[in-house]
């Protein structure tokens, strides 16, 4: 690694740790579940959660380094065993910097059925752009989770996909945007299955789905700062 991406690193792996902990903030995880990861700008590199350590022991010191094939560069531990599928989304999508991976309960009870959540809310319309698509059955290890998570998300507004019988992928332009789509995805999903037990919601035009969408998109939060602040 050069001086610069030795910076950036040093930089990510206090910015990365200090995410897991928005994780069990939020209430998205579940023992040593669940990852955040973000690209070295500039390099082919990647900065990782290690694989099966507790949330309360995450820090920039324990944190790992791997390059886009998800082979271990840097770092005193094993690299997630979700290490694969982020690399993947990174090596297929470059406006990616940053990847979070969840079983956060009510999305991935959606994710159970196989169920896209369709969009009857301004909160839903604004962050994802419409529905909150389904991705692919996929066992761990290989491509097939990165693949299905790319093939469901590309061209797509939403940045979050619920994959088939597993959970919730997100991607964003870098990891506080991905964290904060996997915060909302769950926030959504539980608002979509107290409607659904209520009875049916009420329709939303697409005209204002896609109105409230660009407005978010392109004009909302502080001057200066991502759409994804608050
Ligand atoms: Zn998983």
């Amino acid at each position: 690694m050069n001086a610069e991406a030795t910076r950036q690193v040093d930089e990510l792996r206090e910015t990365i740790a200090r995410l897991h902990h928005q994780l069990t903030r939020y209430n998205l995880v579940a023992w040593t579940s669940g990852n955040v990861s973000a690209r070295v700008p500039g390099s082919d590199l990647m900065v990782i959660k290690p694989s099966g350590v507790d949330y309360d022991d995450l820090s920039a010191a324990t944190m790992v380094v791997c390059d886009l094939d998800g082979t271990l560069v840097e770092g005193d531990f094993a690299p997630s065993s979700d290490t694969a599928a982020h690399a993947y989304v990174y090596r297929a999508m470059p406006e990616v910097g940053g990847v979070v991976h969840t079983h956060s309960a009510y999305a991935t009870a959606w994710a159970a059925r196989g169920e896209a959540i369709p969009c009857h809310l301004t909160a839903q319309a604004d962050e994802f752009g419409g529905e909150i698509p389904v991705g692919p059955f996929a066992l761990i290890g290989g491509d097939d989770i990165g693949k299905g998570i790319v093939a469901t998300l590309s061209g797509h507004r939403s940045p979050a996909v619920l994959m088939r019988n597993h959970g919730v992928f997100t991607i964003g332009r870098d990891a506080r945007a991905a964290v904060k789509a996997a915060v909302m995805c769950e926030d959504v999903a539980r608002t979509a299955h107290l409607t659904r037990v209520l009875g049916d919601p009420a329709p939303m035009a697409q005209a204002d789905i896609d109105a409230l969408h660009h407005r978010y998109q392109n004009a909302y939060g502080q001057r200066g700062t991502s759409a994804a602040t608050s």
